[in-house]
């Protein structure tokens, strides 16, 4: 899944990145409001990691503008110690949740898991569909209550389509959940990792829809 990274520390958005790509998560980071907001208009992200104090535009006018547009993109807020006014401010303008500074980076990853939970329906910590039982903190999947190893990215491709039970997911909308920028795309990447994944699984787990997409079915006989 793809998240949007925006903070003008240099050292805590390293930090941030860093953690977040070790998560699974491919990052954009972002050091000044302009360039979020640019990313946010062109770019669909899972989620948003939003520092308040930016250069150029602040944190806050970022979201004003991304929920006018009606964005419903799920945003975690970055504040100051002691900074109530700006937690307030930051959640009546359409934040979603909020960490003080400093935090810990589990923290941040269990905030951001609860945020994408929410925002994709999905209530359970522990996503299910045919058979298959994927454990987004841990990491970790199960087929047939059997555990299954994968890389990083076929673990993505597999979330990404267990969100999205039930519906056709496009190569590109794949990709593009798939990839920062900057990293290296190969075309045929999606059918590999699916090709990857039916065969690590089992073959009927996610269907090809000619022409459109993928689909992982909403719930198979287990
Ligand atoms: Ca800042």
């Amino acid at each position: 899944m793809r998240v949007l990274v925006v903070e003008d520390d240099a050292l805590l958005g390293d930090a941030i990145q860093a953690g977040l790509k070790q998560s699974g998560y491919a990052v954009d980071w972002m050091k000044d409001g302009v360039s979020a907001e640019q990313a946010l208009t062109t770019e669909p992200y899972a989620a948003v990691v939003l520092d308040l104090g930016l250069p150029r535009l602040s944190g806050l006018e970022v979201l004003r503008r991304l929920r006018k547009r009606s964005d419903s993109t799920p945003v975690l807020i970055l504040t100051a110690m002691d900074a109530v006014e700006s937690r307030i401010k930051g959640l009546d303008a359409g934040g979603d949740d909020y960490l003080v500074k400093p935090f810990d980076m589990g923290e941040l990853a269990a905030r951001l898991r609860a945020l994408l939970r929410r925002a994709s329906g999905n209530p359970e910590p522990l996503l299910q569909a045919a058979g298959v039982e994927l454990d987004p903190a841990a990491h970790r999947v199960l087929c047939r209550g059997e555990p299954v190893e994968l890389s990083a990215k076929e673990f993505a491709v597999l979330h990404i389509l267990m969100l999205n039970a039930g519906k056709v997911l496009s190569r590109a909308k794949l990709e593009e959940q798939l990839y920062a920028w900057g990293d290296e795309v190969e075309s045929n990447a999606v059918e590999v990792y699916i090709h990857h994944l039916r065969r690590k699984l089992f073959p009927e787990l996610i269907e090809t829809i000619r022409g459109v997409g993928y689909l992982m079915p909403r719930d198979k006989a287990t």
